[in-house]
């Protein structure tokens, strides 16, 4: 089905073991013609060269989709905020391990195989203050590192309040990160009434799609599928974008705009033209 020359889906995971490219194919069926394609941790590999392995994972399924269909796939790599208090136990330097794993991610950004960092953040449920601490740590050195580089940003944190927006809004000053690439991953409709430079990205729920246009034009949408067999209901499935894009193109009158902002102009002022079309 065409509904438009582009429905991006700015948050998903594939796995090795998952529905991967029926996902995909679900996905395109339905009128999706461009995702972010998001490393999901595997925290059943060992810490040895724990970010090289899960990375290359990751690009290799992004090359299966572009290869068996015809759907582009943007690639974001990074350490997951819950690696620091998974792996802490089993290497010497948390930190520097986490760091590693930014460091490996920016590298292969800058060669092109990849095209941003992320999920990359805090933990979403509430830890010791040492954790926060150095989660603030990282994100800075991340921050840093991406601003030079004009990479985007992709986070993962707990819900946010006005205070922790502007939290993360000065952090990014700081940093010299004034891209406006700083996307908050899983942003809900109410998150629209606080003024931040970072953009929101919404799971496509029918709820969230009406919600939120009704607050904002300038918003991703994204679908946060983790593709595991085991778990089927667990989130919504792989194709619920093109499906909410189908409700907006059916119920708004003024849906082309709607699309032309949240799936072109949007996607492509972080992602880039050449990735998405
Ligand atoms: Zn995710």
């Amino acid at each position: 089905m065409e509904l438009w020359d582009i429905i991006f889906d700015n948050h998903m995971h594939l796995r090795e073991d998952g529905y991967n490219i029926e996902a995909a194919r679900q996905f395109e069926h339905s009128g999706g013609t461009a995702f972010n394609l998001v490393n999901l941790p595997n925290h059943e590999l060992p810490a040895a060269d724990y970010y090289e392995n899960v990375y290359r994972k990751t690009l290799k399924l992004a090359e299966m989709v572009r290869r068996e269909t015809g759907v582009k796939v943007a690639v974001t790599l990074g350490p997951y905020p819950l690696d620091y208090l998974h792996f802490s136990s089993h290497v010497g330097n948390i930190k520097e391990f986490i760091l590693s794993g930014i460091d490996r991610a920016v590298d292969l950004i800058l060669k092109g195989e990849a095209d941003a960092l992320g999920e990359i953040g805090r933990p979403h449920f509430v830890t010791d203050e040492k954790t926060v601490e150095d989660a603030n740590d990282i994100l800075e050195y991340a921050m840093e590192k991406c601003s030079d580089q004009d990479i985007p940003i992709i986070l993962h944190t707990e819900d946010l309040t006005g205070d922790s927006y502007k939290e993360l809004g000065e952090m990014a000053r700081k940093a010299g990160f004034d891209t406006g690439k700083l996307i908050k991953h899983h942003a809900h409709p109410k998150d629209f009434s606080i003024d931040s430079i970072l953009l929101k990205s919404v799971l496509a729920t029918r709820k969230n799609v009406r919600e939120s246009l009704i607050m904002s034009r300038g918003f991703f949408l994204e679908t946060d599928y983790v593709d595991d067999r085991s778990k089927p209901g667990k989130v919504i499935p792989a194709d619920s974008v093109p499906k909410r894009a189908l409700m907006i193109k059916n119920q708004y009158d003024d849906w082309e705009d709607i699309f032309e902002s949240i799936f072109r102009d949007i996607p492509v002022s972080v992602f880039g033209e050449d990735t998405l079309f």
